[in-house]
């Protein structure tokens, strides 16, 4: 293979790895950010919980002083009928009593409401309390994650980009290479990836078919070919195609292995 493409094959994957670190990195602050809303969430849930139960408390505890001052009234004018000389006096004392009885019997129908409005606003702090005891581990952990992460990919970054920047030398220090690069460079920046490998008559990236007699030169293993140190693009998308021979051997390769041992030839 020309050695041009073996340096763009690595160059591909240093490059690939240094996205996906930087992703992670830019996203690991987002997860961070989400945890402390959630948590943040359940603050205010027990807040209002909490807020809740205690003006129904103050509620309640008004509405008693309510009914005590009624109490109070309706003893004083059933003692005045004791002394009520005439029937239309005993008659609106009568009356007022029944006033005052029957807001008594509305305050309490309105604390009986009272009650069943703290039982709910109670399931609701318990609830409450359970999920901010689970946010707040869950963004410590996130936290302790995060930082073991940045810490991880910051340190693998600038590994990655020093075997990068030998990489670029190299193929800079070629007779071919230095265009090659360019051309690399320019269709990695419009494409996501410069390369692409051809598989199955295809190219890997865009799926267009390899026309035959190309994918014959492609995959011509012949070193004294006269294609054997042609660098072949896609018709298609323009990619430098790349053929690895070992996808046809007899061994299973996990995802990511063949490129991740062509940095290593
Ligand atoms: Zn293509």
């Amino acid at each position: 293979m020309n050695t041009d493409l073996e340096h763009l094959i690595v160059l591909q994957a240093q490059d690939l790895e240094l996205r996906r670190l930087r992703q992670q990195l830019s996203e690991a602050p987002l997860e961070v950010k989400a945890a402390e809303a959630a948590l943040a969430l359940a603050e205010t849930a027990l807040d209002a919980a909490e807020k809740g139960l205690a003006r129904e408390e103050a509620l309640r505890r008004s509405q008693e002083l309510d009914v005590k001052e009624r109490q109070g009234k309706i003893a004083r004018l059933r003692k005045q009928m004791e002394t009520a000389s005439s029937a239309a006096q005993i008659s609106a004392l009568e009356h007022e009593i029944s006033f005052f009885e029957q807001s008594i019997a509305k305050l309490e129908d309105e604390e009986l409401a009272s009650l069943e409005r703290t039982e709910g606003l109670e399931l609701a702090r318990g609830e409450a309390t359970l999920t901010l005891e689970v946010n707040t581990a869950t963004l410590a952990a996130i936290r302790v994650r995060t930082a073991d992460l940045t810490t991880h990919h910051t340190a693998a970054i600038a590994s990655i980009e020093a075997e990068r920047a030998a990489t670029r030398a190299l193929l800079s220090a070629s007779p071919a290479g230095e265009a090659q690069l360019s051309v690399y460079d320019r269709i990695a920046k419009a494409k996501g990836t410069g390369l692409s490998e051809a598989a199955d008559h295809k190219c890997s990236a865009c799926q267009m078919m390899v026309r035959p007699q190309r994918w014959n030169d492609l995959t011509d293993r012949d070193p004294h070919s006269e294609h054997a140190n042609t660098i072949f693009t896609c018709e298609s998308c323009g990619r430098m195609l790349y053929y690895d021979p070992r996808r046809d051997a007899p061994v299973r390769w996990t995802p990511g292995e063949r490129i991740s041992s062509a940095s290593n030839p």
